[in-house]
């Protein structure tokens, strides 16, 4: 069982979280005109295997949104920030 210490609630199961993706992709500028730097924030992704930052909202509780980084092998769960405080 996967469970996220959320900042504000505590340990909590994964199933009162909403799985947001890959926390570590650079977000184009709103106005941004290259349709492939928005393709790439879009749709590639690296499918790492190890640890790896996910945005995760606890939406059955507290409803922020979190940055958990999370080990894709053992799903260990080694830091939780709230995605507001999150500096890449
Ligand atoms: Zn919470």
């Amino acid at each position: 069982m996967l469970r996220i210490p959320c900042p504000c609630c505590g340990p909590r199961d994964h199933d009162e979280f909403r799985y947001g993706g890959d926390a570590s992709v650079p977000r184009p500028a709103p106005d941004d005109p290259d349709p492939e730097a928005w393709h790439a924030y879009v749709y590639r992704r690296q499918n790492p295997k190890g640890a790896h930052r996910e945005y995760w909202q606890h939406v059955l509780g507290c409803r922020q949104w979190l940055v958990v980084e999370r080990d894709t092998v053992s799903h260990r769960i080694g830091s939780v920030v709230m995605a507001r405080e999150w500096q890449a």
